[in-house]
Parts: structure tokens; sequence; C-alpha cells
């Protein structure tokens, strides 16, 4: 519902189309203000394995009318199992050990929730696809942008929603490698064929210092993840090929279904390679230019709170613009002061888990192994279960959201 408001500044652009842009372009268009986002992929990117979205974060997606379409698309896991080289089921694991979820938050596929963002927007705000930033200065008046392709704009303000690696932050704050700091692990995604039947069911292997998954929610296709640490050079982030040989590398002799799922990579539609990193700011704003997202506080891909941090920043953003009269000074001080807490928390519970979830010895791997097994069987389950996700829960609802 567009207000009437008069605003200092009216037009905005967003830089990146995948979860925290969208999210935000929607709250700034229903406040009144003019989007454009631009997305250098030349399509919505679809991909990714499955995401939660905990706590506040399903609290905004109330009130962005999308709590019916998450709840469609859950991936309403069944259950699973880990398994060893061969196969053999080590640790039996129900929903509950599967998700490691409290009650009412969800899990969705990253490319379902990016799509329905998308289909929320797409009628509403302009999206350039296929297009980047090249430059940006800030004026008294704006934020002069010049792009790949489209012809240099004059913005009122510039947000960063473009992930890890953002451009907007290395144009404005400066290199990353000042705000990127890389727990020394790395994750790979990609779609596969569903060739061992799998309904809404994951199968793990955990070898020392490497982890590979497989869950399906489709009859025909699965989502193959592979997380390890590498003291090999990386290739660089356009290398795909140098990517996969990498990879292939480090699994060669992983065991259970790898080299199906490795033979598989080459034709999979949808192969995403990124370091497990964090990203640490002091402010996340310049003058006209803010951050959201991954871009401002990555917390890494394996804290499972980076979709959350984004929806919940896109709507404390936008709604601290919209206060604020769109007078930025006023509002990127607000946004920031409001969200500090809520950031800190989860980064600190993100780094936590990355380094847990892989373990780097063999030892290590029989403690978990242990560890699942009794909660699997555990009479008291449920207790156990509270103790361990009570930080969850208190770094997932740790803002309160303010109706705007
Ligand atoms: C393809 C893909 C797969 C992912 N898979 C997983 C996963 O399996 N597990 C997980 O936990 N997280 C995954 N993530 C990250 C996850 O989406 C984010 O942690 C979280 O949702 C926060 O989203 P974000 O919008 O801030 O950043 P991101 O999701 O990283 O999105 C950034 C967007 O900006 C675009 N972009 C980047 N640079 C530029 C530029 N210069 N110009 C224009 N556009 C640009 C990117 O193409 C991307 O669409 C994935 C991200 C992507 C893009």
């Amino acid at each position: 519902m567009p207000t009437t408001q008069q605003f200092t500044n009216k037009t905005v652009l967003i830089c990146g189309a995948s979860v925290a842009g969208p999210a935000l372009a929607y709250w700034l268009h229903r406040y009144g203000f003019t989007v454009t986002i631009v997305e250098q992929a030349p399509t919505l990117r679809g991909g990714g394995y499955k995401i939660d979205i905990r706590g506040v974060a399903i609290q905004v997606i109330d009130r962005m009318g999308l709590l019916p379409e998450i709840r469609q698309a859950s991936t309403a896991m069944r259950g699973g199992a880990w398994v060893n080289r061969s196969g053999k089921v080590l640790v039996p694991l129900g929903p509950d050990l599967i998700g490691f979820r409290a009650p009412g938050d969800d899990e969705v596929l990253r490319g379902d929730l990016a799509q329905t963002l998308y289909r929320k927007t797409k009628g509403q705000v302009e999206y350039l696809f296929a297009d980047s930033i090249t430059g940006l200065v800030q004026g008294p008046d704006g934020a002069e942008v010049t792009f790949q392709h489209a012809a240099p704009r004059i913005f009122d303000l510039v947000i960063g929603a473009d992930g890890l690696h953002s451009t907007v932050r290395r144009h404005v704050f400066g290199p990353e490698a000042q705000f990127v700091r890389d727990t020394g692990i790395h994750a790979c995604v990609f779609t596969v064929p569903n060739h061992l039947d799998l309904d809404h069911w994951e199968l793990s292997l955990l070898t020392p210092s490497r982890i590979v998954q497989l869950y399906s929610t489709h009859e025909s296709a699965a989502k193959a993840q592979f997380i390890f640490r590498t003291p090999a050079a990386l290739p660089d982030r356009r290398d795909i090929a140098g990517q996969q040989r990498l990879l292939a590398d480090a699994f060669a002799d992983a065991g259970w279904q790898t080299p199906e799922l490795l033979h598989a990579m080459p034709e999979s539609p949808d192969f995403y390679f990124d370091s497990v990193s964090q990203v640490h700011l002091d402010r996340w704003s310049d003058n006209r230019v803010a951050l959201v997202g991954d871009a401002a506080y990555c917390p890494s891909p394996l804290s499972g709170q980076g979709t959350s941090l984004a929806l919940v920043g896109a709507y404390v953003l936008a709604g601290e613009l919209k206060s604020a009269a769109g007078d930025h000074r006023i509002a990127f001080a607000k946004y920031q002061d409001r969200m500090s807490e809520y950031v800190a928390l989860n980064l600190t519970l993100g780094w936590t888990n990355a380094n847990r979830m892989v373990a780097s010895s063999a030892s290590m791997i029989r403690m978990q192994t242990t560890m699942m097994r009794m909660m699997s069987y555990l009479p008291w389950k449920g207790l156990a279960m509270r103790s361990i996700m009570k930080p969850v829960i208190h770094a997932t609802n740790a803002i309160a959201l303010e109706d705007y």
C-alpha cells in the first residue's frame, strides 16, 4: 500500500537480487519509494541448499503476507541418517534431529525463497538483470552510478545487497580482505539426479575435514552438498572448472555415493561454490550508501542464519527509511542501532556452528556420532534438545520488530 508521505530521498538502487535485495525492495515500494534492482546474473539465480528461516525472520515473512507460500514450500523433511563410507546407517535421524528447529521456524530451498520474493516484487520495481555497478560517486544531491551496460544514472540512495563478495562494499568501504573472515571451510552445492529415490530424506557422510550430504524433496532431483577444509590455493571465484577440479580432488577417496555425485557435477545447472566466511564491519553505511544481508553481516552459510538476518535487516532498513521520511542520516544510524545486538549474537553463533560442524579428526567424528546416537534414543531427548537449542532461540529472536 503506497503512502502519500513526502520523502527527502525517493529513488533507491539496490545491487543484488537474491534474498536481501528483493525483500528490501518489497518494503521500500510498499512505503512509496521508487526502486531499481541491478543483478549481475542474466536471470534470477536458483540453486543452493535448504536454508532456515528462524525466529523473528518468520514474523517478517508473515508481515510480507508470505507465510502460506513458505509453509507450502517447506522442505518438510521426514528424517535421514548419518552413513559410513559403505553407506551403512550409523545414526538414524528423525525430523527433529535433522533440522534442530524451534516450533514455528521453517526450512525451504534457497531458490524457492528467491523465486517467491522475486514474484512478489517483479511488477512493482525495476529489475536490471545481466548488469552490475562499475562506479559510484556520492555527492550532496545523490549518488551517480555507472553500470556495465545501462547508461549512468543518479539515485538518492544506493544499497548493497550483493552478498559476501559485495561490489558496493568494495567501492565504498574498501577491499573485502578488511571485512571478510574465513573459517578455512568451503561449501559447494549443486542439483543432481535423485538416483537413491530419497523422499524428504537427507543422508550425510562425515569424514575428517569433509562432509558429503545428499537430500531430496523432489522425485526427480536431489541436492548434493560438499563441505570441506583445504590448504590448497583456491581458484578464482569465476573459474567454475577450477572449482570443480578442486572439489573432485578433495573428495576423490571419500567413498559412499561420492563418485556418482562428482560424475553428475559438470552437468548440473546450478553449481554453487564459496568460502564459509563471515563479514564484520563497524558500520553498515557511508553517506548515501548502506549495506544489507550478507554484504553487511554474513554469518556464514553454516550458521543457518544468513537468510534470516537478510530478511530482518531488509525490514528494519526499509522501516527506518520510512520513519525518517527518507532522511538517510537518521535512518541508517537507527538501522545500525536496532540491528547491532541481533547481528553480533548471530555472528558469534555462526562462527561456533561452522567450526563445530566440520570435525577435523576421526576421534571427533566418533564422539559426534555417539552423541547423535544417544540423542536419537534418549528418553529425555526433548529436554536435551531444548538445552542445545537455547542459544539458537536466543540469537534468532534477539530483536523486537517495530510496527513501521
Ligand atoms: C546461488 C546461491 C546459492 C546459495 N546457496 C546457499 C546455501 O546452499 N546455503 C546457504 O546457507 N546459503 C546459500 N547462499 C547464500 C544465502 O542466499 C545468503 O546467505 C542469504 O540468503 C543472504 O542473502 P543475500 O541476499 O544477502 O546475499 P546472496 O544470497 O549472496 O545474494 C547476493 C546477490 O547479489 C548478486 N551480486 C553479487 N555481486 C553483484 C554485482 N556486482 N552486481 C549485481 N549483482 C551482484 C548475486 O548474484 C546474488 O544474486 C547462496 C547464495 C546464492 C547467490
